[in-house]
This record gives structure tokens, C-alpha cells and sequence, in this order.
């Protein structure tokens, strides 16, 4: 039976790949630990890892997995920012989840939205306090209003027609655009300047990083709302800071924060919060930061679970990968995989 190191495991993971297990026939040993130079030892006697989107694949790690005749690592998500490929290629094979309920993700943007425009945290602590008083809650009216995607794949494309159900006209930026009805593609200047929303839905890149910084931010409209359920790295954080301190931005939903994998995904009540940055943004009321949350529906993790078993079982068959990533598929498109062959 094939041995799987699963790393930063949490008790909502275990419940679904529990019930999947049955699909396929592995041990998996769950551990509490991100995977980083220092964990990875854990992999050992192990045939596979299975990681999330904190853990550090860096060329450390994957000589250390290597060592150990790992050969395939199984990511339980669709992002790959914090994958060294070149380290990994020809070595250590990569499959991910492409897709998993977008949907997941599309509603949690909204939610965001949503909450922040109608001040429902706020209320939700006044009324429990015994506090009905209305003022200071005053929001706006989404229909008619423009909302600003960047990134038009499969979650930006569910929070389209989202957006789209509230009679907001909708502006994108994408640098392969699409004919998506009742979508302006425009250049991110004229989004930034045009929209009342703007939301991120854009993979994590060396082009892509710090998309949204002071340029952006002095380009937006006053009053503005950026949404981020996408990458923390997305957004420079001191920037955003400094145009929420100055009223400048309206207002901010973060799912996700460029400092996150120190934070995210425990908890920390018990402690102060070393990140300043972070502090200072949680403690403003026009802004609301979740813990990269936004795919955590049943139907998210029970696909994820599903997904990742049967790429495992593909490897261990000896059959093609279907969902598997390197750096010649991510950067040139010229990869093995076109040909349907594993990418090496
Ligand atoms: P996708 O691959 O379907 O779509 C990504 C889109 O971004 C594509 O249309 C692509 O052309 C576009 N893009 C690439 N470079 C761009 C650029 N420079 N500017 C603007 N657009 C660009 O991906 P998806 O499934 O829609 O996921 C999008 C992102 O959401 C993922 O990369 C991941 O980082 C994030 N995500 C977050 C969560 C969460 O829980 N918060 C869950 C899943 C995915």
C-alpha cells in the first residue's frame, strides 16, 4: 500500500480524504505541519506528498523528498506560486486540482462584497450589543454601479455572472480576453480608474505580483473597494495600507495576505500579532480579512479530496497525468503534456 506524507493536515481535510480514501488504496499519514526544509523529514519512508498552498516547495525541500525516492508531489489545490519547478523538474512530478468549485470561491467574493457595501459586520455587533442605532451604515446601491475583474478564468468568470445578477456593468483586464457577454475588456488603468469594485482573480506570477500598489491604488476611484480572494502577493500590502489610512480606498476584503503562512490557518488569539501590517488592517472597520477561506465549502473539499487521489493513483499507475504542472506547461506552453505525456 503507497504511503502518503499529507502535510498541513486540518481536521476538515482528514474528514474528506477519509471518506475518499476508499477510492484508492493508500496509508496517508497525517501531519499537522507545513512541509518546509525543516518538516521535511517527516516525508521519509513515505511515496508521495500531498501539500497546500503555505507549504514550501522550495529546491531544499524537493532535493530532501528526492533523497527520500519521492517521486510525485500531490498538491490539494489549483494555485502554484510556492513550487520551485526548475528545482523539481525531471526529479519530482507535480499534479494539482485545477478546479474545484469555483463557485466556492466567486461567493465568498461576494460575500466580501456584500458585507463590507451593507456594513453587516458592523451591525452584527452593534444589535448583540443592544446598539440598533443606523448611523455610520449608510451603503451604496450595486446595481448600476462598475465592478473591475482581473483575471477572467473560472473564478472570475463565476463572480462575472455574480456581479452581472446585480445589474452592475462589468469591466475586465486579462491578457488573453475572451468573449464573454456583457464584459468591456479594458487596460487596467481605465479599470482601476473606472471601477466602484475591483476584484482579483488572477494566478500568482512574476508579472502578476504587486498588480495592485500605489500606482494602482492613486489611479482608483475615491471610495473605492478591492477585493482579493486570489494570492496575498496580488496586493502590496504597506501601499494598501497607507491609501485605506488616507480615506483614499473605500474599503477592502482580503481573503488572502502576502505575509499569510506565518498566520493563516491557526489560531493565534492567545497571542499578539508580530505582523504590524496585518494588525493595523484588521483593526479598521471598513475592512474585513478572512483566513484564505474562500474554498472551504462541502463540495470544494470533497472534490479536492476526489481530485487528489485519482492524480496519486494515475502516478502510481504508470498512466499519463492529467492534471500535472511544470514550468515548461506554466511559462512556454511548449510542454510534453501537449502531446499527452507526462511532462518528463
Ligand atoms: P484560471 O487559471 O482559471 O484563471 C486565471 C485567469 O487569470 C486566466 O484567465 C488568465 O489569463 C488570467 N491572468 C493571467 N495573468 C494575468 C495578468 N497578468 N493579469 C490579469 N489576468 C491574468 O484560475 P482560477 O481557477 O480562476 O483561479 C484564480 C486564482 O484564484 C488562482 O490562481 C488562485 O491563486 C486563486 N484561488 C484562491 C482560492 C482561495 O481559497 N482563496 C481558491 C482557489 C484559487
Amino acid at each position: 500500500m503507497k504511503k502518503i506524507a499529507f502535510f498541513d493536515a486540518k481536521p476538515y481535510d482528514r474528514i474528506w480524504f477519509d471518506r475518499k480514501k476508499e477510492q484508492a488504496d493508500f496509508d496517508i499519514r497525517y501531519f499537522d505541519d507545513r512541509l518546509t526544509p525543516d518538516t521535511a523529514v517527516l516525508a521519509a519512508g513515505c511515496d508521495a506528498v500531498c501539500a497546500f498552498v503555505n507549504d514550501e516547495i522550495n529546491a531544499a525541500v524537493v532535493d530532501i523528498l528526492y533523497g527520500y525516492g519521492i517521486r510525485v508531489i500531490a498538491m490539494r489545490c489549483a494555485g502554484y506560486n510556492n513550487i520551485d519547478f526548475k528545482a523539481a523538474f525531471g526529479r519530482i512530478h507535480v499534479v494539482r486540482v485545477p478546479a474545484y468549485s469555483p463557485h466556492a470561491v466567486a461567493e465568498h467574493t461576494a460575500a466580501l462584497m456584500l458585507t463590507l457595501n451593507r456594513r453587516i459586520h458592523r451591525a452584527y455587533n452593534r444589535t448583540r450589543e443592544g446598539n440598533f442605532a443606523l448611523a455610520g451604515l449608510v451603503g451604496r446601491d450595486l446595481h448600476g454601479r462598475t465592478a473591475g475583474v482581473i483575471g477572467t478564468g473560472k473564478i472570475g468568470r463565476c463572480f462575472i455572472d455574480i456581479l452581472r445578477g446585480f445589474g452592475m456593468r462589468v469591466l475586465a483586464f486579462d491578457p488573453f480576453p475572451s468573449d464573454l457577454p456583457g464584459v468591456e475588456f479594458v487596460p487596467l488603468a481605465q479599470l482601476a480608474a473606472e471601477s466602484d469594485v475591483i476584484s482579483l482573480h488572477c494566478p500568482l506570477t512574476d508579472r502578476t505580483r504587486h498588480i495592485i500598489n500605489a500606482g494602482t491604488l492613486a489611479q482608483m476611484k475615491q471610495g473605492a473597494m478591492l477585493l482579493n480572494t486570489s494570492r496575498g502577493a496580488l496586493v502590496d500590502s504597506e501601499a494598501l495600507l497607507a491609501a485605506l489610512k488616507e480615506g483614499r480606498l473605500g474599503a477592502a476584503g482580503l481573503d488572502v495576505y502576502e505575509e499569510e503562512s506565518d498566520v493563516f490557518f491557526e489560531d493565534h488569539s492567545d497571542r499578539i500579532l508580530a505582523d504590524d501590517t496585518l494588525a493595523r488592517l484588521i483593526s479598521m472597520p471598513n475592512v474585513i480579512v478572512t483566513s484564505h477561506q474562500a474554498f472551504l465549502t462541502d463540495e470544494a473539499l470533497e472534490g479536492i479530496a476526489e481530485v487528489t487521489l485519482r492524480n496519486l493513483t494515475e502516478f502510481f499507475s504508470g498512466a499519463g497525468l492529467t492534471n500535472e504542472i511544470c514550468y515548461r506547461c506554466t511559462r512556454y506552453g511548449a510542454c510534453k503534456k501537449e502531446k499527452h505525456e507526462r511532462c518528463f
